[in-house]
């Protein structure tokens, strides 16, 4: 590799800042985290361990380092601090310097490039957040999900106020089919569709599964979540979404049977606790990015 290719500055760079603010802001996800479901202020104390109360020095705050640094302990009572701490500021991180990956090579103006990135990374950190309250408390709070749903149809309004961007051939040929032309109107409007749908989807089998089983399946959090994931995603993405979440929530659910041998009755394995929000949260956020798109860009970093 020659020192000319290292120089890909203008991926490079952005990259990294994107990398650091995002590790920056997987820390304070990690606040929000721990304190909302304890009812907390986010804002104060300031940051200390949870079980002996120290307040933390700031090498001890460091995202990622400092977990590495103390062995996944607290520096002062030893308690064992959880590895999701350092994963979510990873995952933030990376998610990050996808979006600002993505706000330099995609399509448009500079305007336009950067309003992407930037909405990519608050859906990217509601996501990450969403699907971290989920797996550790089976809970999706409105707090989070219904400003969600609200800044997905602001996105859709502001992109559609944006000239470069137009909705897609399936949306104009809807749109035209029952009189309709492509407006910042139309575009909040195909946003609010997809999001009713997305609930729909999940009260549907939510009703079936009480009429069947007489007992509630899906929380009404997935409702609100699945509404996000229309407004953010549009109609074709956030089903997307759902179907490769629903498979993920099966499999993982069979490998963590298989691994724990859990012998009980098949009534005791429907009622099995899944947080669905968890797998819908990840599939989402790889809705948004273009996998293998992103993949050759990364790599056309290191080799060319
Ligand atoms: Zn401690």
């Amino acid at each position: 590799m020659r020192m000319q290719d290292w120089l890909q500055l203008e991926i490079a760079f952005p990259a990294l800042f994107g990398a650091v603010v995002g590790a920056v802001f997987g820390s304070f996800l990690n606040v929000v985290r721990v304190r909302m479901p304890e009812g907390e202020s986010i804002a104060h104390p300031r940051s200390h361990c949870t079980r002996c109360g120290q307040t933390l020095k700031w090498w001890q705050n460091i995202p990622m380092l400092s977990w590495l640094l103390l062995r996944g302990r607290c520096h002062f009572c030893r308690e064992k601090i959880s590895p999701l701490y350092p994963l979510i500021e990873l995952a933030t991180s990376l998610l990050w310097a996808c979006c600002a990956v993505t706000a330099l090579t995609g399509g448009g103006t500079a305007a336009v490039r950067i309003a992407q990135g930037a909405a990519q990374a608050i859906f990217c950190w509601g996501m990450v957040l969403l699907a971290a309250l989920d797996w550790e408390q089976l809970w999706l709070p409105d707090r989070i999900t219904l400003p969600m749903i609200g800044l997905g149809l602001l996105w859709q309004w502001l992109r559609a106020s944006m000239a470069s961007q137009v909705p897609s051939v399936l949306q104009m040929e809807l749109l035209r089919s029952v009189g309709l032309h492509a407006t910042r109107g139309t575009a909040v409007l195909m946003a609010v569709f997809a999001a009713l749908a997305g609930a729909g989807i999940v009260l549907v089998i939510r009703l079936a599964y009480w009429l069947v089983r007489r007992r509630e399946g899906m929380g009404l959090g997935d409702a609100k979540l699945m509404a996000a994931l229309g407004a953010w995603l549009g109609f074709s993405a956030m089903v997307d979404a759902f179907l490769a979440a629903v498979l993920g929530a099966f499999v993982a659910a069979m490998v963590w049977l298989g691994v724990v041998r859990w012998r009980r009755s098949g009534e005791a394995w429907a009622s099995l606790p899944l947080p669905l929000g968890t797998f819908l949260a990840l599939t989402a956020v790889a809705e948004v990015f273009d996998p293998v798109w992103l993949w050759k860009h990364w790599m056309a970093l290191f080799f060319r």
